[in-house]
């Protein structure tokens, strides 16, 4: 009954359903059935389940060998866990995640940089990198106040987020810098995307008129991986220099 109630039913509401339905991945039934026919014994086996809804539980899984009258039996124990997992998630999302914008924060962005290069080389593929700033942006936090400021960063995200693909990340660096990732990603597609956000962010700002902080734009470095041995630090660098030329040749621009 306590295995049923874990479950989300009764005893009765059991009976008749396939043993792999309570399993979340039905691959992890087969790859836990193989590894307690090899070793005899399952100890804390962490596995995801599911209730009869459909919803995730967490658990520790145990069995081991028993006679039970006077048979052969396996007595299977379950250790609820889901709330640690949960709470684990949340810390996880905490730790990767910058409170004001909801994007990558530096440590994560830097961590994926490492991750991507890493695939990038070892199959060829290409890979683009953006580094963004946005432009004067002591003026606007100065003019319309830290909080228009703060707003500002939370637009140029959102407006970040809805143009990029999928697959490519967005990270914020530093106070108004940011960083997009951009796997499988060769220079002019990656010069596209940049010039796009650019515009985006300068009719952004437009848009809002006086209810927002005026006009803002922003300036764009683009780096592609140059093949093997090309480390993160050179990758980044080439962008940041980039983004220093945009600025240096009047912001609001794309190099
Ligand atoms: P440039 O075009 O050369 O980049 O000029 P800038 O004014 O943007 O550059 P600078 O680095 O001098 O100033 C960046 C400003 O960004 C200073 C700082 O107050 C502001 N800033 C950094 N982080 C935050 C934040 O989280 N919220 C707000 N509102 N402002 C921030
Ligand atoms: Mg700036
Ligand atoms: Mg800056």
């Amino acid at each position: 009954a306590p295995a049923a109630a874990l479950g989300g039913t009764t005893p009765d509401g059991l009976v008749g359903r396939a043993a792999q339905t309570h399993y979340r991945f039905p691959a992890d039934r087969e790859r836990l059935q193989a590894q307690y026919r090899a070793a005899g014994v399952l100890r804390d086996e962490e596995v995801c389940l599911q209730r009869v809804d459909g919803s995730p539980i967490w658990t520790l899984l145990s069995m081991v060998p028993i006679v039970y009258d006077g048979e052969a039996a396996d007595l299977g124990t379950l250790i609820d866990i889901t709330e640690r997992k949960s709470m684990e998630e949340a810390l996880r999302r905490l730790a990767t995640t910058d409170a004001l914008t909801g994007v990558a924060n530096r440590g994560e962005f830097m961590r994926r940089l490492g991750v991507e290069i890493e695939r990038a080389q070892r199959y060829g593929r290409p890979l683009s990198l953006m580094l963004t700033d946005l432009d004067h942006f002591k003026q606007i936090n100065d003019r319309f106040g830290h909080a228009a400021g703060d707003e500002a960063l939370r637009v140029f995200t959102a407006a970040c987020m809805g143009m990029v693909r999928q697959q490519d990340l967005v990270g914020r660096l530093g106070g108004e810098e940011f960083g997009i990732l951009m796997p499988e990603t060769e220079t002019g597609a990656a010069l596209r995307l940049a010039e796009r956000v650019r515009a985006k962010v300068e009719a952004l700002a437009a848009d809002r008129g006086e209810a927002g902080v005026g006009r803002m734009t922003a300036s764009f470095g683009v780096a592609t991986l140059a093949g093997e041995g090309d480390a993160a630090q050179a990758l980044l660098a080439r962008a940041d220099a980039a983004l220093y030329q945009a600025k240096r040749d009047g912001r609001n621009s794309v190099r």
